[in-house]
């Protein structure tokens, strides 16, 4: 049965799709969105908000103990989790529903169905087949299981979400965000974490100096952290699941969920894409150029799919620029995929952005210099737990430009945004220094380094 023609479809209904439709449709582009599950996509539903919801509660039980320095007599019971679920759900839907009514107000067309390619412009989706100008791919990606014996045994951060217990003893496996972020809470809220990574340190891609602190502040939280101990297999055995590493070098025993968080996949399989003549990469992401174009004419990329900085702003970023450039004349709008800032909600929380101190050192040599600070913030001042906070600048040239700034400690999520504003303007050394500083806060360590 043919549907009708549009001047967009967006195939995926999550960050990058609906920004890049309704975008559009502001400028009066007839738009399509075909999405398969959820409105709203992975970070509605089983990434971000969820995510930070569940970060949230796990800052509790710590602000809890604090309290009694301040002089309060405070307890905390064991997290109610089905309760935290429950209404950690009803918001999920409630978005889900802002979502569909924000199409709706600006018309574009919501089709609920599975997508397929069947042309370079031509898609088919429930039976009914839909021709367009411009298809924008965005239909994201999932969680990547290690190829392992035993490996459906483990759940993914989209199970996380689904839990209805919190399991006791949990085994986490990978070193990237989810990693660090999920082991963070598990822990927080009551579990017992180890962390499996394969190489020597979490957050590789990161500043060193991040990793270092995450590490020290995770032990001594009490997450056990095994460092180049690469999977082989995961069993069930009466007492629980078992991990085997490092092809039966050593096993770990009694685990009641073993979570993967080795990295995400791209949705690419079932889109028939060949039927398009649109590319893919060795692992299945969808290349473009700076200008989200693929290989075909008319046919674009954004978001997760094309395996570049895997985040909601990024998606949404490129997905608003691209309707910019397609039916606003702004012919030369496009993401630049440089300096994006990005906080990873462990506990306490990392904001980073620009190059890492290895990354300045191997572009630029010599001509790098490193600002770090460490301190206890003044809100542990009146306890015996005094947890680190740490900063780093890292500058190039005689004139000092900042070219990374990197934060882990209480309030690093708040902080950064406005730091990396700095950082994409070109700021000097100097021009941090000569802001004057917000006294008494942890943020004025940033201007007052030296
Ligand atoms: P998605 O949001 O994944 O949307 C793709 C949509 O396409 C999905 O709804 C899917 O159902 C649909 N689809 C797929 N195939 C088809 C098809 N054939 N037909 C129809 N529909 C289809 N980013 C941040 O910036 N901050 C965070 O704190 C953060 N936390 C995260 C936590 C977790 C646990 C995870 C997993 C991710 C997190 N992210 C975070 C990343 C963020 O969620 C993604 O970068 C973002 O959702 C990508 O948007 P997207 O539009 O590319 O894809
Ligand atoms: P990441 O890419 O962040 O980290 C996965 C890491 O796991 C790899 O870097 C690798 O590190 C390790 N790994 C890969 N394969 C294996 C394996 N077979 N066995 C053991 N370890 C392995 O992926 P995530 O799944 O954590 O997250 C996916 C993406 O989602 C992120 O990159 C990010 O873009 C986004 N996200 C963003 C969040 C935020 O903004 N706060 C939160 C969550 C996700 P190594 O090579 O060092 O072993």
């Amino acid at each position: 049965m043919s549907g009708r023609h549009y001047d967009l479809i967006a195939v995926g209904g999550g960050s990058g799709g609906l920004a890049a439709a309704q975008r559009a449709a502001e400028y009066g582009a007839r738009c399509a969105v075909i999405e398969s599950h959820k409105l709203g996509g992975t970070c509605v539903n089983v990434g971000c908000v969820p995510k930070k919801v569940t970060w949230h509660a796990a800052g509790f039980p710590e602000a809890i103990r604090i309290a009694a320095d301040y002089g309060f007599e405070a307890s905390i019971s064991p997290v109610g989790w089905d309760k935290l679920k429950e209404a950690r759900d009803a918001y999920v839907l409630r978005l889900n529903g802002i979502y569909a009514s924000n199409l709706e107000k600006r018309d574009v067309t919501l089709i609920r169905e599975q997508a397929q390619f069947v042309g370079p412009r031509t898609i088919e989706a429930g039976g009914k087949t839909y021709t367009t100008d411009h298809v924008v791919i965005a239909t994201g990606g999932h969680p990547t299981l290690p190829e392992i014996p035993g490996k459906e045994l483990g759940i993914t951060s989209d199970d996380f979400f689904e839990l209805e217990s919190r399991p006791q003893c949990v085994a986490v496996v990978g070193s990237g965000y989810i990693a660090m972020e999920l082991s963070g809470m598990f822990r927080a809220l009551g579990s017992d974490v180890s962390v499996f990574i394969r190489k020597d340190r979490v957050l590789r891609s990161f500043d060193p100096m991040l990793s270092e602190v995450l590490t020290e502040r995770m032990e001594s939280q009490g997450i056990e952290i095994f460092l180049c101990s690469e999977l082989c297999e995961l069993e069930m055995l009466d007492s629980g699941l078992s991990l085997t590493v490092d092809g039966g070098r050593e096993a770990f025993d009694d685990f009641d969920a073993v979570l993967w968080a080795i990295g995400r996949s791209p949705n690419t399989s079932g889109l028939w894409l060949d039927a398009a003549g649109v590319d893919t990469d060795d692992a299945g992401f969808v290349p473009t150029d700076e200008y989200q174009n693929t290989n075909v004419e008319g046919v674009y990329a954004i978001g997760d799919v094309t395996g570049r900085a895997a985040l909601t702003p990024v998606a949404i970023a490129a997905g608003r620029r691209l309707a910019d450039r397609l039916f606003d004349g702004q012919t030369d709008r496009h993401l630049e995929y440089k300096d994006i800032p990005t906080v990873i909600f462990t506990h306490p929380p990392i904001g980073t952005v620009g190059m890492t101190e290895p990354e300045a050192r191997e572009h630029y040599g010599d001509d790098v210099r490193v600002y770090t600070s460490r301190f206890v913030s003044l809100y542990y001042q009146l306890s015996e737990h005094r947890p680190q906070t740490s900063m780093r600048l890292v500058t190039v040239g005689e004139e000092e430009r900042v070219v990374g700034c990197h934060i882990i400690g209480d309030g690093a999520d708040e902080m950064l945004q406005g730091f990396a504003v700095a950082v994409r303007m070109g700021a000097k050394k100097d021009d941090f220094d000569d802001t004057v500083a917000i006294h008494p806060t942890s943020a004025e360590e940033l201007v007052t380094m030296r």
